[in-house]
């Protein structure tokens, strides 16, 4: 097998590589490859594939904003829509030609005399001047440590590894969890099954949908009048923006999501036991909050048990909660999350002396700007530490950093281009600084989330502040805390 020789190799083809390829080509820069580990471009998108699933960001802002789609069908869009208007982009952009499907990059390594990063793939070796890892966060699915689980008889399956063929129709279904993936499953299936149980360890603030489909008219507006998809986006953004002062813990901002919650909950839940099971005893907003206009109804149904205890242990044929009920069940479906704290590919990139990611990241992610790490030359992240948002689209900042990632390859450009290298030094200081940031946020006095990191107990995949301080921080590239070699 031998070494093909490219400028830019990009890993993973989700939302953040696409959105990086278009922009790439329209760059006028064509020298690059994206690998992709599945047979299919996507990534979230491609994954999750559960019954009732749809993102909770509306669909015009969830969009890239320099591949507006004036066709979307619904306010949030679901998820085949969205896996469906990747494909269509990368298509029509002239980007597939790049993607390399089932080609997972198995080793990176930084060969400092050739001034390369090679990647390893299962059918040869790439070798690239400038490595871009967007490989995602929401990726590897977490299996809850309970015992017994390899025991069980019936069918399980995650949230994010979907399979249609799992025998739900008629069936003994449990749900462990009660996060985003949950409530969109619960309601999608609850008048399909038999007996619906779901095992809730801690109650979710949900506020109110309001789902809509786009009529013909408002499609074709979105098409036809200049700037309709722009004054929609700017709206949302600003309405989704004012969530920001909760995770501030502003007082008023926290009583009044937690009341838009609550008042929703009153208003679906008559039954007052049940609505005190449902009733959060954690600090609004350190956990997504959720929307939904049809899960507590679902919880309702005379077939369905909210038991308000976490899954416990798994037998044979049955499902133990920690209440101590046991609940014969068919089909356990785990929408139990993701591990995100330790990204599956940082073991496998090896920078400058042989470093590995991983080991850098022994107490937690850190990049500066969110995006490049001292020790790993010519290497950018996107969708990387600090770079999620909990109240608004993380699209945003998707685009912030490719916007960085741009500059960056600009700069790399040309003859006599240099190395970069971001120092010891500015990689700490904006750690440090999100660090004083994220003090104070509900995401750290709130509760225990998948936005902070177990071992140092810092916000690690969250950025602290709003979408439009992102952007002023980290959405130009600047040479200046770079050492070039
Ligand atoms: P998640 O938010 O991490 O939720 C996992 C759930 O599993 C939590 O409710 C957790 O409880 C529960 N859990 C774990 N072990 C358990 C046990 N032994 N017994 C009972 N419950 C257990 O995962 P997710 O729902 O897949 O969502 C992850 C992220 O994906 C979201 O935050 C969001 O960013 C994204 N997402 C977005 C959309 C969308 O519409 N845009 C949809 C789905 C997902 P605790 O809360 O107590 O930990």
């Amino acid at each position: 097998m031998g070494t093909e020789l490219t400028d830019v190799v990009v890993i993973g083809a989700g939302i953040a590589g696409i959105g990086l390829a278009v922009r790439l080509r329209r760059a006028g820069v064509t020298d690059f490859v994206v690998l992709e580990r599945a047979d299919d471009i996507g990534g979230t998108w491609r994954d999750n594939t559960y019954p009732g699933v749809a993102c909770d960001i509306p669909s015009h802002l969830y969009a890239l904003s320099f591949l507006p789609h004036p066709g979307w069908t619904r306010v949030y869009a679901p998820g085949a829509e969205i896996h469906e208007y990747l494909r269509a982009a990368a298509r029509s952009e002239g980007v597939l030609g790049h993607v390399r499907l089932r080609s997972p990059a198995q080793q990176m390594t930084w060969d400092a005399p050739a001034r390369r990063w090679h990647v390893d793939t299962p059918t040869g070796r790439i070798s690239a001047r400038v490595l871009v890892v967007a490989a995602g966060r929401l990726t590897e699915p977490h299996m809850p440590d309970v015992p017994g689980l390899e025991d069980f008889e019936g069918s399980i399956v995650h949230s994010a590894r979907w399979d249609p063929d799992v025998p739900i129709d008629g069936a003994r279904v449990g749900v462990v969890g009660t996060g985003a993936s949950a409530i969109q499953i619960v309601p999608a299936i609850a008048h399909r099954v038999d007996r619906l149980v779901v095992f809730q360890r801690s109650a979710p603030y949900v506020v109110p949908r309001d789902d809509q489909p786009y009529t013909a008219h408002e499609r074709a507006r979105f098409a036809q009048v200049d700037g309709a998809i722009d004054e929609l986006r700017a709206r949302t953004a600003a309405e989704l923006e004012q969530g920001h002062a909760a995770r501030r813990r502003v007082p008023e901002a926290q009583h009044e999501l937690r009341a838009r919650a609550l008042t929703h909950l009153r208003a679906q839940v008559q039954d007052l036991r049940l609505r005190r099971a449902l009733t959060p005893d954690h600090e609004v907003g350190c956990k997504r909050v959720l929307l939904s206009d049809d899960y507590y109804p679902a919880l309702g149904l005379a077939h369905v048990d909210l038991r308000p205890s976490p899954l416990a242990r798994v037998r044979a044929r049955s499902a133990v909660a920690q209440d101590g009920t046991e609940h014969t069940l068919d089909v356990l479906v785990l929408a139990t999350g993701f591990r995100t704290s330790e990204p599956t590919y940082a073991p496998r990139v090896r920078g400058r002396g042989g470093r590995v990611l991983a080991d850098h990241w022994s107490g937690g992610m850190t990049a500066y700007a969110s995006s490049a790490v001292h020790g790993f030359p010519n290497m950018f992240l996107v969708d990387g530490p600090n770079a999620a948002l909990g109240h608004s689209s993380g699209v945003a900042l998707i685009e912030a950093q490719i916007d960085y990632v741009l500059g960056a390859i600009a700069h790399l450009t040309g003859p006599g281009a240099p190395v970069l290298e971001v120092t010891a030094r500015a990689e700490e200081t904006y750690t440090r600084r999100i660090d004083a940031m994220a003090a104070g946020t509900v995401w750290l006095t709130g509760c225990r989330s998948w936005y902070v990191d177990e071992r140092s107990g810092r916000l690690t995949l969250l950025w602290p502040g709003d979408t439009d301080s992102f952007r002023a921080a980290n959405g130009t590239f600047s040479p200046a805390p770079y050492q070039a070699a």
